[in-house]
C-alpha cells in the first residue's frame, strides 16, 4: 500500500505519484493530456473559492496538484529544489521576509544571500515558510485564488514554448514557473487556513484517492469525466 504521511517531504510525494499513477501517465497521458488535467481542476478549485465552498476548493487543487506532481515527474524537475531556490525563505522580487513588494515595488529581482539552515525538510514546512513570506492576514482568498490563475497561465505558456522550442533556456522558464505555481498553491491553502500535508495524507492514506489501487487503475474516461 501508498500512502502519504503528514511529515511527507515534497519529494516523498513525488515519489508516492510516480509509484501509483506514473504507469497510468505513462500509458495514456500526453503532456498536453497532464496540463489539461492541472487546468481543469485548479479551475474547478477556483470556482470553489466563488461559490464560497471551501470544499470543492479543497478537494480540486487537491487533485490540481497531483497533476501538477505527475507533470514534475514526465519533465523530471525536482519540485523541492526548484521552490527553495526560487524562494529562498525570502520573497522572489524583494529579498524580505515578510515579502515587501506592496510598498516599495521592485523593478527587477534583487540579488539575495541564502542562509540554507532555514532551509524547510517537509512540506508542512514549505506552507509555513510561504504563510510568513505572503501573509494570509494581508491579502483576501479571492486575491490568493487570482494569483493561482495567473500563474497557472504562465505555467502553461511556459510549457507551450518550451514544447515549441525544445531549448534549455525555454526548460530553465518551466523550472522557474512551477516555483511560482507552487507557491501559489501553497498561498491558497495558507488562505483557507488548511494544512495541504495533512489534507494530502487523509486523500492519500490509501493509494489512488479514486479507485484506491496502486497502481491506479482508474480509466481514462472516469477521470475525464471526475467530478468533485
Ligand atoms: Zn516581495
Ligand atoms: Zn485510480
Amino acid at each position: 500500500m501508498a500512502r502519504v504521511r503528514k511529515n511527507t517531504t515534497i519529494k516523498q510525494y513525488q515519489d508516492f505519484v510516480e509509484e501509483v499513477y506514473g504507469l497510468s501517465n505513462d500509458r495514456h497521458y500526453s503532456a498536453w493530456d497532464m496540463l489539461t488535467n492541472v487546468d481543469r481542476f485548479t479551475m474547478r478549485g477556483l470556482k470553489g473559492i466563488r461559490k464560497q465552498d471551501p470544499e470543492k476548493t479543497r478537494k480540486n487543487l487537491i487533485i490540481a496538484i497531483s497533476w501538477f506532481i505527475s507533470m514534475m515527474n514526465q519533465l523530471h524537475i525536482d519540485l523541492e529544489d526548484e521552490t527553495w531556490k526560487r524562494f529562498p525563505y525570502l520573497c522572489s522580487y524583494c529579498g524580505s521576509c515578510p515579502c515587501k513588494c506592496k510598498e516599495k515595488k521592485p523593478s527587477k529581482r534583487k540579488k539575495v544571500r541564502v542562509n540554507k539552515s532555514k532551509r524547510p525538510k517537509t512540506l508542512e514546512e514549505y506552507q509555513i515558510m510561504f504563510s510568513k513570506l505572503y501573509p494570509a492576514g494581508e491579502r483576501t482568498l479571492d486575491h490568493a485564488g487570482i494569483h493561482l490563475a495567473e500563474e497557472c497561465g504562465e505555467f502553461s505558456e511556459a510549457i507551450l514554448v518550451y514544447r515549441g522550442n525544445h531549448q534549455d533556456k525555454d526548460f530553465e522558464q518551466i523550472e522557474l514557473e512551477v516555483a511560482d505555481m507552487f507557491s501559489c498553491f501553497l498561498g491558497v491553502f495558507n488562505s483557507l487556513g488548511i494544512s495541504l500535508a495533512k489534507e494530502l495524507s487523509i486523500e492519500f492514506s490509501n493509494n489512488c484517492h479514486a479507485c484506491k489501487k496502486s497502481p491506479c487503475q482508474c480509466s481514462f474516461i472516469n477521470v475525464a469525466k471526475f467530478k468533485s
